[in-house]
């Protein structure tokens, strides 16, 4: 196959506790904990989303933090509260700076949402999503059946706002059985193997990671799998996950691919070591 390209953007910064992103526990305290936690007490952490220009077309993966969250290119209270609500927005302080909000980073490319074959959502969270209503046009949304289906949970309701993305012609599909992932599904996008939608459950129940692959050699989009590679370092979750056990088990399941030959990457939304721009396959 042709070669394959991932440009990596970064759509805004999040700030979470030291706890919500290094081993903190996950329940109601910790949270209320973590959307109380002084500015001095967090960790700011890039959001990205990835361009993956692939021989059947070019794809985007997640939407950032949209430029609406933040209209001076600073953090906004008044307007993220006003999309999100007060607490999802005190506990992850978005903010997207001038210039890198989706749709400026596409059209800097010279790129417009009509020129995306497909936007491919890893999961629902507000940092995830968050630019989607920059993206209509797009030939294609889609998203795993089970991450739409659990959003009906009361701590998605809280983490995922629907005024985001209920109203986006978003297509669902489902994980089949697969030797991929921690759960045995996958989705194979293209028919190929090129392009493989693996549930990695932890974070949330459907969270899709996004393997490409060309010949021998393949790199692994992991979203929120692992929020920082400091989780993978230790082996430890952090506190912002529906199930930790799950968690655990997904950064097992990066840190055996990060071993494996033909690994070329191994990309988290949130690392703030990460310093590529372009990964070629
Ligand atoms: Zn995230």
């Amino acid at each position: 196959m042709p070669e394959i390209k991932i440009h990596l953007l970064r759509c805004g910064t999040i700030s979470l506790s030291h706890d919500a992103l290094f081993g903190g526990k996950t329940g109601l305290v910790s949270t209320l904990r973590g959307a109380a936690a002084p500015l001095t007490d967090r960790v700011p952490l890039p959001c990205y989303c990835y361009l993956i220009e692939h021989p059947k077309g070019l794809i985007l993966v997640d939407a950032g933090v949209g430029r609406a969250f933040s209209p001076s290119g600073v953090f906004d209270a008044k307007a993220s509260a006003s999309l999100i609500g007060a607490p999802l927005t005190a506990y992850l302080h978005p903010s997207v700076e001038n210039g890198m909000s989706i749709s400026e980073q596409l059209s800097r490319r010279g790129l417009k949402s009509e020129d995306l074959d497909l936007v491919l959502l890893t999961h629902l969270d507000a940092d995830h999503v968050g630019g989607l209503h920059e993206l209509r046009g797009a030939k294609r949304f889609l998203l795993s059946e089970d991450e739409y289906y659990w959003s009906c949970r009361a701590v998605y309701k809280l983490r995922q706002p629907c005024a985001l993305w209920m109203d986006m012609p978003i297509e669902r599909f489902w994980y089949r059985g697969s030797p991929l992932g921690t759960n045995r599904w996958a989705y194979d996008l293209f028919d190929d193997e090129s392009v493989m939608l693996i549930n990695l459950p932890g974070h949330t129940d459907g969270l899709c990671a996004v393997m490409v692959r060309n010949g021998g050699r393949f790199a692994l989009l992991a979203s929120d799998a692992a929020l920082c590679r400091e989780n993978l370092e230790t082996r430890t979750p952090p506190g912002f996950y529906f199930d930790r056990e799950l968690g655990k088990k997904a950064l097992a399941y990066l840190c055996s691919l990060h071993a494996e030959s033909g690994c070329e990457a191994i990309l988290l939304s949130h690392d703030r070591h990460e310093t590529r721009e372009t990964i070629s396959l």
